[in-house]
């Protein structure tokens, strides 16, 4: 017999997930979640649960696309099906301000590369028909900019992230899209860390003909679901023309167990891969709750409570470089620099999830997905400043009342 370890029960504590993403997944997303029966995949109301859901999504994204549905699995997935149109030798031009549009970047490389390029170095092609334009941490990717490299290049797509969660920097969709539309360039959009967050409408912005977000973000659904992505017509018609390598993650074909069939609404779906009614449930449910919230007030909720949380580390020394509505990234007071991650792990060993930046130059940042309230702002704002105390900072608990006090007056009372 061979030795076989059964580990006890894995037992996971409840954080405060303060990062910038995942967000804190709603209670009634959960409980949707454990209560959906054992259903398979082609049961009549896991079936009608996922056309519920795609026409939700719709509203939550604000279009009439009919390619709009979600795909299993995490952010990446759903960018996975938006890159799989770009073929071997395609020309594209990306625009990179971070951590994960360098790794959409990254996508771009490995689908865009020809068979050589790609051998020649497997996990980090140069792809001769790609042209990354690199826009400084901490800076946004610009109108200007976009369209002074579509003009040059002229390529067959633009990529770019709407948000980028890397350098916390919103982008300008308007200049991407209006760009895009003048030089005849399909643009492809990873509104992972926007969706949910922000209120657009995608329809608004005719340049853009693909989009992908997530299910962990805005949308604060991580019991592991559904990436939204949408599709226009015209990408769905050059999919149609070049195809694309792979089965799963094919627009057309993943969409159909959505009930998106010859790029119209069917009834109900037609087997693409094994949904779980679990999954479907949560996705739901965190979609109602998105509508009920309603989007322009959920965005305008972000926006107060960034106010906040930016003006209290504001108080405490720290320099914000971000703009993102939904998470503040920063610098430490100059004395502490080069310590941002001995504090960020100081603050994790006490189940308060913050995060340093992946890449480049070392930041702290601090997100609020579903944290909307005087008392979640108030408990993160408590937390960080005895942080930085402990590490020998000099924090005025006093100032920094006084800032909470001043965004928020009697709300806490009230709360
Ligand atoms: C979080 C994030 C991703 C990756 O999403 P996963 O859910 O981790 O796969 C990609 N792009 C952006 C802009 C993000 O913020």
């Amino acid at each position: 017999m061979t030795d076989m370890t059964i580990f006890p029960q894995l037992e996971i504590p409840h954080t405060i997930a303060a990062g910038p993403g995942p967000g804190n997944t709603d209670e009634r997303v959960l409980a949707r979640f454990a209560k959906a029966g054992v259903a398979d995949h082609m049961h009549p109301d896991v079936l009608r649960g996922m056309v519920e859901c795609k026409q939700m999504l719709r509203a939550v994204m604000g279009t009439d696309n009919v390619h709009t549905y979600g795909v299993a699995g995490t952010g990446w997935s759903g960018l996975d099906v938006m890159f799989s149109a770009v073929m071997p030798g395609d020309k594209v031009v990306m625009f990179v301000n971070g951590t994960f549009s360098g790794l959409d970047g990254l996508t771009v490389r490995m689908k865009a590369a020809t068979a050589e390029e790609l051998a020649t170095n497997p996990l980090d092609p140069a792809a001769a028909s790609v042209t990354i334009v690199n826009v400084p941490h901490g800076a946004s990717v610009t109108g200007d900019i976009v369209e002074a490299a579509l003009a040059e290049h002229k390529p067959k797509w633009a990529a770019m992230a709407h948000w980028e969660t890397g350098s916390g920097r919103v982008n300008d969709m308007r200049g991407f899209s209006d760009a895009c539309e003048r030089h005849g360039v399909m643009g492809l959009v990873d509104a992972v860390s926007s969706l949910g967050v922000g209120d657009f409408r995608i329809d608004d912005y005719p340049g853009v003909h693909g989009w992908a977000s997530c299910p962990q973000k805005g949308i604060c659904c991580l019991p592991l679901t559904y990436a939204p992505v949408s599709f226009t017509d015209q990408y769905i018609d050059v999919l149609k023309q070049t195809g694309c390598r792979t089965f799963v993650h094919h627009p057309i074909l993943e969409a159909r167990h959505w009930g998106i069939i010859d790029g119209a609404d069917a009834p109900v779906g037609t087997y693409h891969r094994t949904h779980s009614a679990y999954a479907v449930s949560a996705f739901h449910e965190a979609l109602r709750i998105a509508l009920q919230q309603g989007i322009a007030a959920r965005a305008r909720d972000y926006i107060y409570h960034e106010a906040a949380l930016r003006a209290a580390v504001e108080a405490m020394g720290c320099e914000v470089t971000s703009n993102m509505p939904s998470l503040v990234v920063l610098n430490l007071p100059g004395e502490f620099a080069g310590r941002e991650k001995e504090l960020v792990q100081a603050c994790r060993a006490e189940n308060f999830g913050i995060w340093p930046t992946l890449s480049e130059p070392v930041q702290v940042r601090i997100g609020i997905l579903n944290l909307l309230n005087a008392t979640a702002i108030s408990d993160i704002v408590n937390r960080f400043a005895a942080a930085l105390r402990k590490m020998g900072a000099e924090v005025d608990q006093a100032r920094i009342d006084a800032v909470l006090d001043q965004h928020y007056g009697q709300a806490i009372a009230a709360e």
